[in-house]
């Protein structure tokens, strides 16, 4: 490859809002017959809104959204931030958290008025024995077939809370899987988020099932990363937040979502400036185009 060849490619890159780190990666881009796309923020807005709190009986909602939203808020998770400006927009200002501590792919947990509070996937509260009573289990099922997030929430020993988060797909995501799709590109969706959840967005954007890879341990995604590199395939991973860094260095292409995290953006070979998930597919074109050219 002449360095010329590959700066002209970059060149045009740059016109259609793609960074690229170096010439040499595009070398990389060739032989790519898979693309891993993380979920939240990457095919979905990210940008998520609380849309229902359900509680058990005997416990008063705007109790449970002012824990939650008080432990939330030391979270930068998109969902954490949905709780938080729920909660402040309707209860005002909220108390201060002690003791907080993120658990990845879980959630998080801390003290708020001298309450230890859990907030997260329903795991984070049965592996310490805190398990949601039937009726906010089947309200957690449902919210989750519906396509929404449900963060489980208790305090004081016990599950006694379930908050619906909704996240939109993006309006360009479904055509960006038909053009990945045409570039002969097999796309597979991969989260931390969970099956049921995984799945309906999946649907919505014409990924199969059987390309789902959900529930996935941030620590796991790379691993996930490995997997499909193990079977002979050339992965490009798609991503933004600080749990997609160590997979799209792992991935034989990274590209970042521009509008994502620094961590992203360091570990990626590619930055998607403008968020757009099908920058990913005129990436792959352009620089299986530049590198025709100068072979
Ligand atoms: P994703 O791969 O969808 O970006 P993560 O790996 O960051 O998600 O988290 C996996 C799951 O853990 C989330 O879908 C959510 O259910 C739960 N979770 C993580 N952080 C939080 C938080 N701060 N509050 C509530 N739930 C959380
Ligand atoms: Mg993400």
């Amino acid at each position: 490859a002449t360095p010329t060849a590959l700066m002209v490619g970059t060149g045009r890159g740059a016109q259609l809002g793609i960074l690229i780190k170096g010439p040499e990666v595009l070398e990389n881009t060739r032989r790519v017959d898979t693309v891993v796309l993380d979920k939240t923020g990457t095919v979905t807005t990210g940008r998520m809104a609380l849309v229902a709190v359900h509680t058990a009986e005997g416990t008063d909602r705007d109790e449970a959204l002012r824990l939650a939203g008080a432990l939330e808020h030391a979270s930068e998770h998109p969902i954490a931030r949905a709780v938080a400006t729920a909660a402040a927009d309707r209860l005002g200002d909220l108390p201060a958290v002690e003791e907080f501590r993120n658990v990845p792919g879980l959630g998080v947990q801390g003290v708020v008025d001298g309450h230890a509070v859990l907030a997260g996937r329903e795991r984070l509260l049965a592996d310490r024995s805190q398990h949601l009573p039937p009726v906010m289990a089947e309200a957690r099922r449902r919210a989750e077939a519906a396509g929404r997030t449900a963060v489980a929430v208790g305090w004081d020993g016990a599950a006694r809370a379930v908050l619906e988060i909704a996240d939109a797909v993006k309006p360009t995501s479904a055509e960006a899987v038909t053009r990945l799709r045409a570039l002969g590109l097999r796309p597979v969706l991969l989260t931390g988020d969970n099956r049921t959840v995984a799945e309906a967005v999946a649907a919505e954007v014409g990924i199969a099932a059987e390309d789902v890879v959900a529930e996935v341990l941030p620590e796991d995604k790379v691993a996930a990363v490995r997997r499909l590199q193990a079977e002979g395939r050339v992965v490009a991973m798609v991503g933004d937040g600080v749990n997609d860094a160590a997979a799209l260095a792992q991935a034989d292409l990274g590209l970042a979502m521009g509008t994502g995290t620094d961590a992203a953006i360091e570990a990626g070979d590619l930055t998607l400036v403008r968020g757009d998930l099908r920058s990913a597919a005129d990436a792959i074109r352009l620089s299986r185009r530049t590198l025709a050219t100068i072979k």
